[in-house]
């Protein structure tokens, strides 16, 4: 092993879109060095549940089986799913038991903090209604994530922002953020999911 490649990974906690993980883990991993352990820097957020629209505790949801695992949305839980599958390691950086609102966000700065090699911001809207962060009438991301994400290209982290659906009018205004694009595609699949087939977008990088 030449070295350690750190990923840094955040995103909306009702994310959903698998695909866009392993298309932006496939490119991730194209830009590794070779030789190079992968590792995935993570928030470690709780997975929902989609019937109940509760937490489901990390440490149960790890025993579910494999399809069950990937019906949880929550974007840390499936990168953390994708990433296993890809031989990557994990280092968790749970937010502080106790620390009230500003925990994630103090753990979003230790996360930076550690200087991943890059970060992946997976952008689901914000939902709160009536929400007043700036700039007004304009759907954003997350907070959160936003937060996350911003922090880390501010810090000089290079960040490629995967946004989901309704925020093509935030990106536009953010133009100097980079986008992650669609590789080209590719007839390779994954191993299938009861209930969710993952198509693989690269070369079997990861595979
Ligand atoms: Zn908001």
């Amino acid at each position: 092993v030449a070295g350690h490649y750190r990923i840094l990974v955040t995103g909306s906690r009702s994310w959903t879109d698998i695909d866009a993980i392993w298309q932006a883990f496939t490119l991730a991993a194209g830009r590794c060095p070779p030789e190079h352990v992968i590792t995935l820097v993570n928030g470690q957020c709780d997975p929902i549940d989609p019937q109940l629209g509760e937490y489901v505790p990390w440490m149960r949801a790890v025993h579910m089986p494999r399809p069950q695992k990937y019906a949880l949305p929550g974007l840390d839980w499936l990168a953390a799913q994708v990433a296993a599958e890809s031989g990557w390691r994990l280092e968790f950086h749970p937010a502080a038991a106790g620390s009230g609102p500003r925990g994630p966000i103090l753990r979003n700065v230790e996360m930076v903090h550690t200087r991943p090699d890059e970060c992946l911001a997976f952008a689901g809207a914000c939902t709160i209604t009536g929400c007043r962060k700036p700039p007004r009438g304009l759907r954003h991301p997350t907070h959160g994530t936003q937060h996350c994400g911003l922090l880390a290209h501010t810090t000089g982290i290079p960040t490629t922002w995967w946004p989901g659906p309704g925020l093509a009018g935030w990106f536009t205004r953010k133009q100097h953020l980079t986008q992650g694009r669609n590789s080209p595609p590719c007839p390779q699949q994954l191993p299938h999911v009861d209930g969710v087939t993952l198509t693989h977008p690269g070369d079997g990088l990861l595979w």
